[in-house]
């Protein structure tokens, strides 16, 4: 079973490239797929809980401070609410980059350590290892094993992929998309294909 907060373990590379949407909420679905439903900052699952305003779209390099990056895909992140106000207009490590499996340790007692640099200044500046976060990931830790081993269509509901998957070929972004091979790969047409694992 994939420990609900093992971080990646490749550095992200963009597998989609929409551009010309005016508006960055339109960028959504795409950074959905690109970022597996769920906060590249603390890992967070759209599968946890899913109200309004539970994600955001986070823009890396600040929208205030870069306005031409404002509505550019590769600027843009998926992000929960609480770590996109915790990031605010801060510039900080690339969380693609830098929060991966060798670098990151997340304990069964949900307390989380970073082994580099980069990825101790990312914890201590999202808070991600204050007692509230290390409190969040013990219970979440906890509510996974738990169903893993007596409800295991829970389980499949909380480590699976959302029912909603965005059908990123039947989207038209404006200006295109400069990386169109990514389509193929997307989750929508993953599952289609029956490639989709049960959990990741
Ligand atoms: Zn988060």
């Amino acid at each position: 079973m994939t420990p609900p907060f093992a971080y990646p373990s490749l550095p992200h590379v963009r597998r989609h490239g929409p551009r010309g949407y005016a508006d960055y909420a339109s960028f959504r679905p795409w950074l959905r797929d690109e970022f597996a439903f769920r906060c590249v900052y603390c890992l967070r699952r759209e599968q946890w809980g899913l109200v309004r305003g539970t994600f955001a779209i986070d823009h890396f390099l600040h929208a205030a401070v870069h306005p031409t990056l404002a509505t550019d895909y590769d600027n843009l992140v998926y992000a929960c609410a609480t770590c996109n106000t915790a990031k605010a207009d801060r510039e900080l490590p690339d969380p693609a980059e830098v929060l991966l499996r060798d670098d990151v340790r997340v304990a069964e007692d949900g307390t989380i350590e970073g082994d580099t640099p980069e990825a101790r200044r990312l914890i201590r500046v999202l808070g991600l290892d204050d007692p509230e976060y290390t409190e969040f990931r013990l219970l979440w830790i906890g509510i996974v094993a738990l169903a893993a081993r007596h409800d295991p269509e829970l389980f499949a509901r909380l480590m699976g992929f959302p029912t909603d998957l965005p059908d990123l070929g039947a989207l038209k972004p404006p200006d295109g998309n400069t990386r169109p091979d990514g389509v193929a790969s997307c989750h929508f047409e993953r599952r289609a294909r029956g490639e989709l694992p049960e959990t990741y």
